[in-house]
């Protein structure tokens, strides 16, 4: 199972994708993981990305795409994989499909999670408040002016992504207000699992 889950920050990208992994058994790649632990390991990437993680912004397509294009070759995603986060750009989803077509993959759904964006900052304080509270750290760019950055980021640049995978007929939607457990009855049915 190869595929792509799309929606805003705060939209259960991340939960789900956390559900699919048991499922399937298949990664999640998510490239805001992948780069906080660049930040965090002090690689040259990370020290790249990290100013415009913090403020909000998209780090280079050029950058991300070299972290999935090797991500992707590893072993453990041979089977399947659920990308999170990526691609953000139509730049990046050209990238993936030339990368797709070289190495003889195909996706088998492309799934975006629809949230009311007046949500979208509340979840995100849940979020922050919840990490806190289990001790945990709070990602720098979990605070309302990131966020802001984030959600224009989101309008200007990743939301025609969805209108290019609609575009080829490839896009399921799945209204992402519900609760989280039938959220992924949805995404259930759209697979056919
Ligand atoms: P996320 O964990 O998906 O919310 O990503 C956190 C931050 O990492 C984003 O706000 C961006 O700065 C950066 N990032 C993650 N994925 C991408 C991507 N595909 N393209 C550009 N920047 C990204």
């Amino acid at each position: 199972m190869k595929l792509i889950l799309l929606g805003p920050p705060g939209a259960g990208k991340g939960t789900q994708a956390q559900r699919l992994v048991d499922k399937f058994q298949i990664p999640q790649l998510s490239t805001g993981d992948m780069l906080r632990a660049a930040v965090k390991a002090g690689t040259p990437t990370g020290m790249r990305a990290k100013s415009v993680m913090d403020a909000g912004g998209l780090v280079s397509d050029e950058l991300v795409v070299g972290i999935i294009a090797d991500r992707i070759a590893e072993p453990d995603a041979k089977r399947g994989f659920i990308l999170d986060g990526f691609p953000r750009t139509v730049g990046q989803a050209e990238a993936l499909d030339a990368l797709l077509a070289r190495t003889d993959m195909r996706l088998d759904a492309i799934i975006e999670l629809k949230v009311d964006e007046k949500a979208l900052l509340g979840r995100i304080e849940k979020r922050a408040a919840e990490t806190m509270a289990a001790g945990g750290t709070v990602r720098a760019d979990d605070n309302p002016e990131a966020f802001k950055v984030r959600l224009d980021a989101y309008r200007t640049q990743t939301a025609p992504v969805s209108a290019y995978y609609a575009g080829r007929g490839t896009l399921k939607t799945v209204d992402g207000m519900m609760g989280i457990d039938d959220v992924t009855k949805a995404i259930d049915g759209v697979l056919g699992v």
